[in-house]
């Protein structure tokens, strides 16, 4: 089989671990040809993306901790990792190129005092660089052949929108498949660097962030992968947070609309774009534990036969948010008022979680971030209090609760189920959102319901059985 197997930040986070997966990938690779995918080493994009903070603040002192953090982190896993004392010191030589460039960067970024999108990219691009060589020697160490390689190297090309940039895909299928293939007929590992690609002018960019998961899937179809496995310290998609349900369980398949709905709620958080370009291929994707490794973990594909059987696969649920009820006389039959409300929300920049407006149209319920409130309500205040809204109740505190399955389509009764069960347990549920595709039915509760409501809905659906 042909595989990209991509590990995420907190499998190459300790020298025991980077070994771990260097063993597995050599042994996956005697019987598959195998492309690599790696994110930074835990909490290294954390610090890149802390000392552009710093830069702006003009504090340059931090900028230099924060960098020698992130130097000796690498320096002394590459220390531990490495066995053979001469692939120790090609490595350390080979990092000790990018810890020069890096202050290099630094340096240039604190003299002009600003950070642009550009620079920025160029900053936070730096982790996969670093952990790629880790992974790319840890596997020389135990005498396979294999590269380190950015995705600019490899062949991502982008647009230019730094941040959040997309591939261009047609030139970058030709790059990829050139490089991938010239280095699989030598027997060579390519150990690609997540989250980043470079655009037409050669300027690095970035896909936001989680967006190894993306890179993985972007190469993955360009070179007509047979699988793509997400590998990190959980060992797949469960049935619900495993802290709340402890007879939660590894779901076996899902389909990839499913996963999209699970990978926003669930531990496993999925790049939103990932499943992007595995729709036209319909490649598998398995979603599974770096060291686990004998569990098969979730098999995402195109439709998954099981997905029928079950009405419900999921429940989950993200805490600390807030709602805001939005009320005003002059709303009914006017036509534009959302238009309105979500353009000033999005000119502050925050993100939408939930909405719903009743036919009478007298109030649209939106819940936010817990984080993200204070900014949210004071804009609706500034800008359109005494206008076309006349009032806003805000509630702290409140918990999304979604439950997610495709069988859930046409399948009557589901919510006087989900609701019967709710009842019984005499929780309050203040929004209740479902979208027409039936995929997801969310509602939202007190945080401190949270595990109520998720753990009877768990036993409602007889989730532990889904299997
Ligand atoms: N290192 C990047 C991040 O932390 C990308 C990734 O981990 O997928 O967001
Ligand atoms: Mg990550």
């Amino acid at each position: 089989m042909r595989l990209v197997v991509k590990h995420g930040g907190t499998s190459i986070s300790t020298a025991k671990n980077i070994q771990a997966i260097a063993k597995h990938i050599s042994s996956l690779s005697k019987k598959h040809e195998l492309v690599v995918v790696c994110s930074a080493v835990n909490e290294t994009t954390d610090d890149l993306l802390e000392i552009s903070e710093s830069i702006k603040k003009e504090n340059k002192s931090k900028a230099e901790q924060l960098a020698s953090k992130i130097i000796n982190r690498h320096k002394q896993l590459a220390k531990k990792t490495i066995e053979k004392s001469t692939v120790r010191k090609k490595l350390l030589a080979a990092l000790d190129q990018d810890f020069t460039e890096l202050i290099a960067l630094i340096d240039g970024m604190v003299l002009l005092g600003e950070v642009t999108p550009r620079s920025m990219d160029y900053l936070i691009s730096f982790g996969e660089r670093l952990s790629i060589k880790l992974v790319s020697f840890a596997l020389n160490d135990q005498s396979k052949k294999a590269v380190p390689l950015s995705g600019k190297e490899v062949g991502i090309v982008t647009d230019s929108n730094f941040g959040e940039s997309k591939p261009l895909i047609d030139t970058t299928r030709l790059r990829v498949i050139k490089t991938v293939d010239g280095l699989l007929a030598k027997k060579t590992i390519p150990v690609v660097g997540g989250f980043a690609g470079g655009d037409q002018h050669g300027h690095m960019t970035t896909f936001g962030r989680g967006g190894s998961d993306y890179s993985a899937t972007i190469i993955g179809s360009c070179i007509k992968a047979d699988e793509i496995w997400l590998m990190s310290d959980v060992d797949g998609l469960m049935t619900a947070d495993p802290k709340i349900v402890k007879n939660a369980k590894v779901l076996k398949e899902v389909s990839y609309v499913e996963a999209i709905e699970m990978a926003l709620f669930g531990a496993k958080q999925i790049h939103p774009r990932t499943f992007e370009p595995l729709l036209s291929k319909k490649i598998p994707m398995r979603i599974r534990s770096s060291f686990n490794v004998n569990n098969e973990g979730t098999l995402v594909t195109v439709s998954s036969s099981s997905s029928v059987k079950n009405t419900v696969k999921c429940v989950s649920n993200v805490k600390n948010n807030g709602l805001i009820d939005i009320q005003g006389g002059s709303m009914v039959g006017t036509p534009g008022t959302a238009a309105e409300i979500f353009t000033t929300l999005a000119k502050f920049g925050i993100n939408v979680m939930m909405i719903s407006q009743n036919p009478s149209e007298s109030s649209i319920t939106i819940v936010v971030k817990k984080t993200d409130l204070d900014k949210a309500v004071s804009a609706l205040e500034m800008e359109l209090l005494g206008k076309i809204i006349k009032k806003l109740e805000v509630t702290t505190d409140v918990s999304i609760i979604a439950l997610i399955g495709s069988g859930m389509r046409g399948t009557v009764g589901v919510a006087s189920k989900v609701f019967g069960a709710i009842e019984k347990n005499k929780v309050n549920v203040s929004m209740i959102t479902q979208g027409s595709s039936e995929l997801n039915l969310a509602f939202v509760v007190k945080n401190s319901d949270t595990a109520l409501a998720v753990r009877a809905l768990h036993n409602t659906f007889a989730l532990d059985k889904i299997n």
